[in-house]
């Protein structure tokens, strides 16, 4: 006779995703809703420099056979250039909660400096971005978004292209914490470091091969192979940087709003020769958490 074999655990893995607290467009409850909706099994809330939608988020998926993974994406800076990491599995800390804080002053100066930069190109008003937004910090889309409502621009692409942007009248040059001291604070919170969406920095193949040697260089242990947006070209680039420079893979949406061709879930799945960063820290998809 046969013994029953226990059902393999059939995992849905989403490892990057916003809510209000950031920029993203649902609060913590709906985007576990529509997480759990979708199947995912294992959602990290991402916010940009924020964990502040995290308990929300967990309560809300005591109704749901979804477990929510305590994250952040922190917005750090590199050679000159804005890299986004993605912290995973943390507890809280006070190392931690201070570097956040720093980030969010950071965001806070830059939305006055926009407004006032907007008011000097003709674009008056914008204070009411800061407004809207309350005890969280204001981000570039907050105020793409709202030239758009305004008529100013045409569109998020124009927002960012005329004001918001490198090249914009408005672009304020970012003081963000180093990449290496974002792998330090998501480590002593107990997390580990992911560097985000590696196609979205617009860099040369060699500039991506220091930047992963870098990221490992500063003890980071995996690398987005799969995001929302991943072409299956970029997919097999991802997996070989990853197998390069020893980083595991890790897998996310970066889901920030319905209607934007994105899904909590709906995810390409990790290469085979892949080494899933749930693999390298099981304690991510441990039922009690990590
Ligand atoms: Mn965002
Ligand atoms: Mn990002
Ligand atoms: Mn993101």
């Amino acid at each position: 006779m046969q013994i029953p074999q226990a059902p393999v655990a059939n995992l849905c893995v989403d490892l990057h995703a916003h809510t209000t607290a950031s920029d993203g467009a649902l609060s913590p409850q709906e985007l576990v809703e529509r997480a759990a909706v979708r199947g995912v099994t294992h959602l990290a809330v991402t916010d940009h420099d924020t964990t502040a939608g995290v308990a929300a988020a967990q309560e809300a998926a005591q109704q749901t056979g979804l477990r929510v993974i305590p994250g952040v994406e922190v917005s750090t800076l590199w050679q000159g250039r804005e890299i986004h990491l993605v912290g995973l599995g943390l507890r809280g800390h006070p190392v931690l909660e201070q570097g956040l804080a720093y980030q969010q002053a950071q965001r806070w100066e830059r939305a006055e400096t926009i407004v006032t930069r907007l008011a000097r190109n003709g674009v008056a008003g914008a204070e009411a971005v800061i407004d809207q937004r309350g005890a969280d910090a204001p981000g570039r889309s907050h105020f793409a978004e709202w030239l758009v409502a305004q008529g100013a621009v045409r569109d998020r692409q124009q927002a960012f292209k005329r004001y918001l942007g490198r090249q914009g009248r408005a672009w304020v040059r970012p003081g963000w914490v180093s990449l290496e001291t974002a792998v330090r604070w998501v480590h002593v919170a107990g997390g580990r470091a992911v560097l985000a969406h590696p196609y979205a920095y617009g860099m040369t193949g060699a500039w991506l091969r220091r930047l992963c040697e870098a990221f490992a260089g500063a003890g980071g242990e995996a690398i987005e192979v799969v995001t929302g947006r991943t072409t299956p070209t970029q997919v097999r680039d991802a997996l070989g940087l990853s197998l390069r420079h020893g980083l595991a893979a890790s897998c996310g949406s970066d889901f920030h709003a319905p209607g934007t061709g994105l899904e909590p879930g709906h995810l390409a799945p990790l290469p085979v020769s892949a080494r899933p960063v749930w693999d390298h820290a099981p304690e991510l998809l441990a039922p009690d958490g990590p």
